[in-house]
């Protein structure tokens, strides 16, 4: 029998509630059971695809290529449950499909409501394509209160009667703030949230209460008073210094002791093992390198979410802490990149899109290649290191890319054609920008004595794309006769997914995004040898 916890956020938003959904799964799992988890977002965005990433921060995408919210990634790193299409939905999905078969006359002539028809789509997606989870944790995105966010209470809020309360539970994620000049953390807030959600018809079973400091006793049962909660199902959620930590802190304050309360399910403690090792790793390393991260995005961290954790399970695989310095590339388009990235033990250009700050991540692949520094690039990082090439040892005139205008010679350029599963998917200029990239995993064939040969350890790799732009097969002759090959393409061989410079320490460019599949149990075998290449580095500088 599937259970259903349902994640809702109160009093203001960034509470965590992705990380705090990510860890309570992880718990469950700890204790023997299948969890999926999924995310419903309020915006009227069909995906996030086509958002800002200043705006939504990082665009995570799948392995059956949607493009999702950057919690899916936080679910995965702390599962291991890749995520599919079906775990992600925005009310323009949610609007857009009940439209569509309004128009095909579905409906027979009624007339069409939030209330039913809305939430019935809703309920729907929460409950399709599952097969023998234990628990589906359903966490809704925004803070309760939200305009937008009413269709999508109300629909888990009708769940909890259609499959009864035995099946589903309601979680609400809260802050306690800190007043100093009162000395006291404020329960009011919460108070107020849970107002919110009552209005609703939603009573929460369990809150779990952020605070910077100890919860005294006190306020524990003064917010299972006014809240109409049990004492223990009031947990304290204290910041900590690593997220791979919440786990075990969320375990130590009875978290998922009162989830299984509440289900009544006599589960085995969980085993923590690994949680204990990773938390062992990433405080206790024996040596720090440092990286940096030349982007365009750089003013929002989150925009670069799953690389900075993937570079982090590189350094834990090293046994090393990774200091990340975040440089935006438009900065080396006035000032010299020696006095930046002089010291440096990686460079890594990450993916993006658009003019801006191009010129500068080319100066960035330059540096690393004439000093010898390890380079990392990134779909974007790799087709500049690839125009770097060209334009610096090929001595290609006019070498660019498509991407920002037309060039004398299109290193790089639009993606019209291409295969997916023995389709063949066609793009031009005049395409929709929203979900038409080529996204998602795609297989590649890696070439023999080749470095990333040795790096994956196999002649085949599946990793997941989401680009637009790609390099010309044309150019790979001049650029292999100047020490640059493409040491992996797709199986019919057209598209270079991998390029390399042999005569280098470490000088990787791929056209995917490896970082989306790397989890501090696994880390991604690319950041396990780029931190390895960092820490050599380290010892000449
Ligand atoms: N803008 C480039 C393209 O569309 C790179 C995309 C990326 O870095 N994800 O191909």
């Amino acid at each position: 029998m599937t259970r259903f916890i349902f994640i809702t956020g109160g009093v203001v938003s960034s509470l965590g509630k992705g990380l705090a959904s990510a860890a309570l799964g992880a718990l469950l799992q700890a204790r023997g059971f299948k969890v999926r988890l999924r995310k419903l977002d309020p915006y009227l965005n069909v995906d996030p695809g086509t958002m800002s990433p200043y705006q939504h921060g990082e665009v995570y995408v799948t392995d059956d290529g949607a493009e999702t919210d950057l919690d899916l990634g936080h679910y995965e790193r702390f599962t291991g449950v890749s995520s599919r299409q079906s775990d992600n939905v925005t009310t323009g999905r949610i609007y857009s499909d009940v439209i569509a078969k309004e128009r095909r006359g579905d409906y027979l002539g009624a007339t069409i409501q939030v209330i039913p028809h809305v939430t019935e789509a809703i309920k729907n997606f929460v409950v399709s394509d599952l097969t023998d989870e234990d628990f589906v944790l359903c966490e809704i995105g925004g803070t309760v209160g939200d305009i937008e966010g009413l269709p999508f209470l109300e629909a888990i809020r009708q769940l909890g009667n259609d499959l009864g309360r035995a099946r589903c539970m309601y979680l609400h994620l809260t802050l306690l703030p800190y007043i100093p000049t009162a000395g006291e953390l404020k329960t009011k807030p919460t108070q107020h949230s849970v107002k919110e959600l009552l209005s609703v018809g939603i009573q929460p079973d369990v809150l779990l209460c952020r605070a910077e400091r100890d919860i005294p006793e006190g306020e524990r049962r003064k917010i299972a008073q006014f809240c109409n909660v049990r004492r223990e199902a009031v947990i304290p959620a204290l910041d900590v210094p690593s997220i791979y930590q919440v786990p075990i802190a969320y375990h130590e304050q009875g978290l998922d002791s009162e989830v299984c309360r509440y289900f009544d399910i006599d589960a085995p403690a969980p085993d923590l093992t690994r949680w204990e090792k990773i938390l062992e790793r990433v405080t206790k390393p024996e040596g720090e390198v440092s990286i940096a991260v030349v982007g365009k995005y750089t003013g929002l961290l989150d925009a670069y979410k799953s690389l900075s954790e993937a570079l982090t399970h590189g350094g834990i695989a090293n046994n090393v802490k990774v200091n990340l310095d975040w440089i935006d590339s438009e900065i080396f388009e006035q000032e010299d990149t020696v006095q930046h990235l002089q010291g440096v033990h990686g460079i890594l250009v990450p993916g993006g899109f658009g003019e801006r700050g191009v010129e500068g991540k080319i100066a960035a692949a330059t540096f690393a290649r004439e000093h010898n520094v390890p380079y990392f690039g990134i779909c974007l990082g790799m087709q500049m290191a690839v125009v770097e090439a060209a334009r610096n040892l090929a001595g290609i005139q006019g070498a660019g890319s498509s991407e920002f205008g037309q060039c004398q010679n299109p290193i790089v350029g639009l993606l019209t054609e291409w295969e997916r599963d023995g389709i063949i998917e066609k793009r031009s200029t005049e395409s929709d920008l929203g979900g038409t990239m080529r996204l998602g995993a795609y297989d590649a064939v890696v070439q023999k004595n080749s470095r990333i040969h040795e790096i994956y350890g196999s002649d085949n790799l599946s990793e997941r794309h989401r680009h637009r732009y790609e390099v010309n097969l044309a150019y790979e002759g001049e650029l292999a006769a100047k020490g640059m090959v493409f040491s992996a393409k797709s199986p019919d061989g057209v598209l270079p997914e991998i390029v390399e410079i042999q005569d280098h320490p470490w000088f990787i460019g791929v056209q995917f995004h490896p970082e989306l599949k790397s989890r501090p149990f696994e880390p991604h075998p690319l950041f396990t040898s780029f931190i390895g290449a960092a820490v050599e580095q380290s010892r000449l500088v």
